[in-house]
């Protein structure tokens, strides 16, 4: 299971859909926001009894709720295609946190620093990384 961290921007969705997205920004700042998609009645519920001030009037969400601008960690279905569940940062128990900082190191050590020789970006390759060029000239490397 991957955790993921990230700051809550907005929640969009509505009863009359079975789907709704979070906006979220990454943690761990490898690049912006991000919208992932979630079930929306048991998100709703989620964000509500996390943050409160979530369900507004006549069943809407309130946009400017309890969950803009918190911060969370989060994982997703085993398709990655739906939210799985969320645990707000100050929630979170010391295992999720050290499940998470052992994840992130395990990443750091395997990564390692590419330099570019045609236009001298340097970026992060991985174990398992199936990138073969520059992200940023498309010269190949290997
Ligand atoms: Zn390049």
């Amino acid at each position: 299971m991957e955790v993921y961290k990230a700051t809550i921007l907005a929640f969009s969705g509505n009863w009359m859909s079975g789907i709704a997205t979070l906006l979220l920004e990454d943690s761990e700042g490898s690049g912006g926001a991000s919208e992932i998609f979630c079930e929306n009645a048991q998100t709703v519920r989620c964000l509500e009894g996390a943050f409160g001030n979530v369900i507004g009037e006549g069943h809407t969400v309130n946009n400017d709720g309890g969950f803009v601008g918190k911060e969370i960690y989060y994982s997703m279905d085993p398709m990655d295609l739906l939210l799985e569940c969320f645990t707000p940062v100050e929630d979170a128990s010391p295992e999720l946190i050290d499940y998470y900082n052992k994840e992130r190191n395990v990443f750091a050590k395997s990564s390692i620093e590419i330099i570019c020789i045609e236009c001298g970006c340097a970026f992060y390759t991985f174990k398992g990384d199936t990138r073969n060029m520059c992200e940023n000239c498309l010269h190949p490397i290997g």
